[in-house]
């Protein structure tokens, strides 16, 4: 029998954790973090965490990463399986979670210290260096896995995994459609069907196309330095900030409009030179030359006065929630001009400061505007229609979204679809 238990992830955005049981074999999915009070970690089971043969991480996002501190907290002990970018990338988010746990009130490990001290306990293993993507990896006698781009940030990857006798695919967070970064989808000639896929369905029954996503966003760009202001995009250092300048640096390809970035995404560009397997080679070549052509890099001191001056501009900055005391002195700065914008292309977490600034009345105009780096519900369909899984899992979205998309799917004729909450199982012989 198959047992998988939601410790955080569907049913809500944040806090990715799926516990999956065969026989006396167990692998944990992601161990995410949630910016939202009360919620921050997935409810592990220190029993069951004790139990543990392996754990892979899709990617280093903070809401698929920030919980593998207190896994080994409650005691686990083994490796944690990711690829090379990711474990890169891995300590920055960790060492921003921690920071961001560090001001909370309430919560397990909200100390930076202990944060920091388990955090290091993580004992990282390179799918790298035991087989390439595609290949079939046998991690225990009872498990292999396969891994392939999923096109969502550099290193992320979806996994299709054989645990005892039992198939399983986890899509990760996916995003079919970037222009920068490949993505696939594994090759199942040959295998038994899938018993069991969870997938990222994070923009519920959305059908809008990226296309559509980012011409708005050229758009809102355009009509705010038109009128002589600045645009500000909120991004996480590592993933769609360096593909919206890519869009953007070609959308105003012949203006002598300035783009500026903070010395973080800067540090985290640099490091994609390291492994360009990961991208459209002419689209990666594209972004190389314009990038160092027209990026210019602010440090804290020259950011904030920037900010302040009344020159129309492009900002790519880190810190998407507006949480870090550095950030308020920024948003200061940058309230005194009437025409400038906020546009957020991500997901903003209630009760942050982000939230806080979206629902205030401002000179500035402050808006939530979608670039594509999770799929809806065409791209639902098209994962669907490949894999062919016996039952699948919508995660990554309220449970009330999730449910729209399943009632749509099923009126076209898609089965076996389930929409679960953090704490639900769901057993399959
Ligand atoms: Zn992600
Ligand atoms: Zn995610």
């Amino acid at each position: 029998m198959l047992r998988i238990e939601v410790w955080g992830g569907a049913g809500e955005h944040g806090r990715s954790c799926y516990y999956i049981e065969s026989g006396d074999q167990a692998i944990l999915l992601d161990c995410g973090g949630k910016k939202q009070a009360r919620e921050m970690y997935p409810k592990l089971n220190p029993e069951k965490v004790r139990k543990l043969n392996a754990v892979f991480l899709s990617h280093a996002h903070e809401d698929h990463c920030a919980g593998l501190p207190l896994l080994y907290k409650h005691g686990y002990a083994g490796e944690v399986w990711m690829t090379r970018p990711t474990s890169r990338q891995l300590a920055d988010f960790l060492s921003s979670w921690g920071q961001y746990a560090a001001q909370q009130t309430e919560g397990e490990l909200a100390d930076r210290d202990t944060y920091d001290r388990q955090a290091k306990k993580i004992n990282k293993r390179l799918l790298e260096k035991a087989g390439g993507p595609g290949d079939w990896i046998q991690i225990q006698p009872e498990l292999k896995v396969v891994y392939g781009a999923s096109g969502h940030l550099a290193g992320a990857v979806w996994l299709l995994i054989q645990l005892g006798e039992h198939l399983l695919f986890y899509s990760g967070d996916y995003g079919g459609e970037s222009r920068l970064l490949s993505a696939t989808l594994p090759v199942l000639h040959g295998l038994p069907p899938i018993d069991l896929a969870i997938i990222d369905a994070a923009y519920s029954d959305d059908e809008k196309m990226q296309e559509t996503c980012a011409a708005q966003i050229i758009e809102m760009c355009r009509q705010t330095i038109a009128q002589g202001g600045k645009v500000w995009l909120p991004v996480p250092m590592h993933g769609r900030g360096h593909e919206l300048a890519h869009l953007l640096m070609e959308a105003f390809e012949s203006d002598w409009l300035p783009f500026y970035c903070d010395e973080k995404l800067a540090a985290a560009f640099a490091d994609l030179i390291m492994d360009t397997s990961w991208f459209h080679a002419e689209s990666y070549a594209q972004l190389e030359a314009s990038w160092k052509a027209r990026m210019r890099v602010l440090d804290r001191e020259s950011l904030q006065q920037s900010l302040a001056s009344e020159e129309p501009a492009i900002y790519l900055l880190t810190d998407p929630m507006l949480q870090k005391p550095a950030t308020e002195a920024c948003v200061q700065a940058f309230k005194r001009h009437a025409a400038g914008a906020i546009i957020w292309t991500g997901h903003v977490y209630p009760g942050t400061k982000a939230a806080e600034l979206l629902n205030m009345e401002m000179p500035i105009q402050l808006v939530q505007c979608r670039f594509k780096v999770h799929q809806g519900m065409p791209d639902v369909k098209r994962m669907l229609d490949h894999l062919k899984p016996k039952r699948s899992l919508l995660v990554h979205a309220d449970h009330a979204s999730i449910g729209r998309l399943q009632r749509k799917l099923e009126a076209e004729g898609w089965r076996q679809l389930y929409s679960l909450h953090q704490g639900d199982s769901l057993e399959i012989e």
